[in-house]
Parts: C-alpha cells; sequence; structure tokens
C-alpha cells in the first residue's frame, strides 16, 4: 500500500477530547476514527491488523473444531424473555419494530444459538458440538471512556459448546484455555496475561476471565507469582485472598483489563428453552453448555495499550498492519532523486513479490524526512526500509527495528531473504 494514495492521514497531534491512550494513538496513527463515545470506524489501517487478530481466532477456534457461523445482531424480544433476560439485561440495547414488536441489538447470543442448535442436536449421536461466530455486539454501556476497550458497539467471537455431560465440558474447557493462551501469544499478550478466577454466576463457582496487565484496566486483580494465575478483586471474598491453586496468600495486587471470558454455563440456558437430548440408553437429557468470549476490538485496543512508546504504536510482528515501512529520502537534485525512485520502487516491487507486507511512503513535495519518519514511527510497523542518496551509495538500504535503535546497512539484493 502507498501512503501517497492512503486516504487517511496521521494526525499531527493526538485529539485533546480522546482520554484513553489507546484512542489517542490509534486516532492518530490513522487506525480508527471515533463517530460517536464507544461507536468506532475501522480505517484501512486499523482494519488489517483488526482481519489479522480476526484470523489467527478463526484459525485456532476451527482447530479445536470450531464451525464458525453468522448470527443476526437484531434479535426478538422473545427469546429473551425466554431466558428473563430482557428485564433482567441492563446494557441491552431496546428498539421497536414497525410491526408493534419490539427487538433487541445481540448483546451476546445464547438465546440465538440455544434455538439454532435444538434444530439439529437430538441424539448423544450429534454431541458434542462446537459453533461459534466473529460479529459486532451491542452493549449500552455507561461508561464509555476506554477508547476501545469499551465500545458500545464492538466485535467478539463468542463460541458455544455443547456436551452431553460435564465431563467433556471440562474437558473442552481445559483445552481452550490453552487456545486462549495460543491467541494472546500471536496477538503478542502473553507476557501480561493471566488466567484469573472470576465469579461463575449461579451454576458454576468460578468463571475464568483472561486479563491483561495495564494501568488502563479497569478491573483489580491479584497475582500469584510461582503458579501465575490471578484472581479478580470482585470474587476475593469467597477465596479469602489466596491463591486457589498453591493457597500462597501473597498475592500482588495489579490493574487488568479482561479480554476473554469463558463460562461453564452447564443448564442455564438449555434449561429454559427445553433444550434437551436422547442418551445412549434411551432417557432424555439436558444438553450441557459452555461459552467462550473474546474481544477482538478489545485485544487490539490492549495491544496498543501495552505496546507503545512516546513515538507511537509498536506492533507485534503477527498482528502488525504492514511488516515493512518503506521510506523513500527525496532529494533536490533530479537526477539523484530519479534514481532513488526507481530503486524503491523496485525494492517496493520485490518485497512485495517476496510475500512481504510493505507500507510505502513514496510520498514527495511538502512531506519533510523528519514527518516521514515520525509517521514510521506511530504507526509502529517492525521494520523500518530507508532508501537514500547515501543508502543507494552503497547499493544499500537502511534496516530498523521499530524496537530497536542501531540501524544497519543492507545490500539491496539480500533485503528480501533477510526479512
Ligand atoms: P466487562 O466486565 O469488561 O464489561 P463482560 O464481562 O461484560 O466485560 P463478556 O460478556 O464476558 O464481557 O464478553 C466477552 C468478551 O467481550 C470480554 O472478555 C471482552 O473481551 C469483550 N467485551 C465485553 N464488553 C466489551 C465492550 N463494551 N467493548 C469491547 N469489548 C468488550
Ligand atoms: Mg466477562
Amino acid at each position: 500500500m502507498r501512503l501517497s494514495t492512503l486516504f487517511t492521514k496521521t494526525l499531527k497531534e493526538a485529539p485533546k477530547d480522546e482520554l484513553s491512550v489507546n484512542a489517542r494513538l490509534l486516532m492518530q496513527a490513522g487506525f480508527i476514527d471515533k463517530l460517536t463515545a464507544g461507536v468506532y470506524t475501522f480505517l484501512p489501517l486499523g482494519l488489517r491488523v483488526l482481519k489479522k487478530i480476526e484470523n489467527i481466532i478463526r484459525e485456532e477456534m476451527n482447530k479445536v473444531g470450531g464451525q464458525e457461523i453468522l448470527m443476526p445482531a437484531l434479535t426478538p424480544k422473545s427469546i429473551w424473555e425466554t431466558t428473563g433476560r430482557w428485564a433482567a439485561f441492563d446494557a441491552l440495547f431496546r428498539l421497536a419494530g414497525t410491526d408493534n414488536k419490539e427487538y433487541a441489538l445481540g448483546a451476546t447470543h445464547e438465546e440465538v444459538v440455544v434455538p439454532l442448535a435444538q434444530k439439529y442436536v437430538f441424539s448423544y449421536k450429534d454431541l458434542p458440538l462446537y459453533i461459534y461466530q466473529i460479529q459486532d455486539k451491542f452493549r449500552n454501556e455507561k461508561r464509555a471512556k476506554s477508547g476501545i476497550l469499551r465500545g458500545r458497539e464492538f466485535i467478539m467471537k463468542d463460541l458455544y459448546s455443547f456436551h452431553t455431560d460435564e465431563a467433556d465440558l471440562d474437558e473442552y474447557y481445559k483445552a481452550m484455555q490453552k487456545v486462549y493462551f495460543k491467541i494472546f501469544e500471536r496477538c503478542g499478550l502473553l507476557d501480561k496475561t493471566y488466567l484469573t478466577f472470576a465469579s461463575g454466576g449461579s451454576f458454576s463457582k468460578y468463571s475464568h476471565e483472561f486479563q491483561t496487565i495495564t494501568p488502563a484496566g479497569e478491573d483489580e486483580i491479584y497475582i500469584c507469582e510461582s503458579c501465575q494465575i490471578a484472581v479478580n478483586k470482585e470474587i476475593v471474598g469467597d477465596l479469602e485472598n489466596k491463591c486457589p491453586n498453591c493457597g500462597n496468600k501473597n498475592l500482588k495486587a495489579d490493574k487488568a483489563i479482561e479480554v476473554g471470558n469463558i463460562f461453564k454455563l452447564i443448564t442455564k440456558f438449555s434449561d429454559p428453552f427445553g433444550f434437551s437430548y436422547v442418551d445412549e440408553g434411551g432417557n432424555k437429557k439436558p444438553v450441557i453448555m459452555g461459552c467462550f468470549g473474546l474481544g477482538l476490538s478489545r485485544v487490539l485496543g490492549t495491544v496498543a495499550e501495552v505496546r507503545h512508546d512516546d513515538r507511537g504504536l509498536v506492533w507485534p510482528k503477527e498482528i502488525a498492519p504492514f511488516t515493512v515501512h518503506l521510506v523513500t529520502i527525496n532529494s533536490p537534485d533530479i537526477e539523484a532523486n530519479n534514481k532513488i525512485k526507481l530503486a524503491s520502487e523496485k525494492i517496493y516491487r520485490e518485497l512485495q513479490t517476496g510475500g512481504i507486507e510493505v507500507l510505502f511512503d513514496d510520498r514527495e513535495g511538502e512531506t519533510s524526512t523528519g514527518e516521514k519518519f515520525a509517521d514510521a514511527d506511530l504507526i509502529g510497523c517492525p521494520l523500518r526500509l530507508v532508501v537514500s542518496e547515501r543508502t543507494l551509495e552503497q547499493d544499500s538500504v537502511e534496516v530498523k527495528n521499530r524496537e530497536e535503535e542501531n540501524k544497519e546497512l543492507v545490500k539491496i539484493s539480500r533485503v528480501t531473504h533477510n526479512i
């Protein structure tokens, strides 16, 4: 992609009315735009990151047998009445249709997925079953001041699992914990993310959250450093401030943001819908359920919170909008400038042919070298390549890692191999 044709521009300064670090950085760098509190547009650069996170999640969900679907966001009141959540779910966006019926915008999808699965699951032979989607969710959040960490419209992966018994659910639940850590590893959040014991609601003792340490976090967790797990402050009373694994009472308090949450629903939603199956002995039994949520837009915002410096974003390689930010330094000398342009166009083509994603700062005229470098740091691609009169004297480009200060010259003929 060429910066000269990208319709969005970086901002000289972060938007003043924006308080959260993630939104300030992502808006300044041209990844997102704010429509109103808690509602954002993903711009070309931001959408590339989002799609990469999405594909990582999709890959990992498919590996554990997930079947992807897309459920509607517009849902009738009747299904929410079946579970009692029309009245009980505070943050539900409720709206009226022209047919005298009322609707809700999907805040979560148990009420849609259970009647759906019920149409196909009759016997133990139809189980287990794992269904997921990646979709916009709507919640009328009271406080929407944390940028994309807390949207009123946001993107979630929600997987629902259906089992014959709790032992089968337990096994899948454990496997999913590993899968979640794999996802956080690939998104560059592993070192700061803890499996956290949280309240389980009425059907199971605990649920598990995946909490990433950041001052921007709205939760407080207590970490057991020897077990590398944590307890959410909201349930600490129950656990008497000790590690649920080893009993250690010396826990470290920190602020964190919940990037994922997994629940054993057991029969919480199968009961109200009367969702049952016939077991091997011909007996009717309730279907046992689990649910596994993960916020994609929140993950993106969390990466911005935990991976930046005073110059801008610092993307981990696997979810960076581009691997390489290629910068051309123009020369006032026409002949020299033509050489620079030719060489950088060639490098741009070769990198792309080599399967390397490149953001090419081919801007001329008004844009100064300082501005180009500042933009490269702000946007935060892992590698910056510079082509100038000086580098071409040695048939080279200058290569710099976003996270390091040192630069090295690499021969043009070797560039594609070295990246
Ligand atoms: P929180 O406690 O932060 O309000 P939650 O417990 O209500 O979140 P869940 O219902 O467990 O959230 O949703 C699953 C996942 O969806 C969360 O772990 C989080 O990653 C994401 N998520 C939830 N609410 C939002 C939101 N308003 N904006 C962005 N992501 C969200
Ligand atoms: Mg939660």
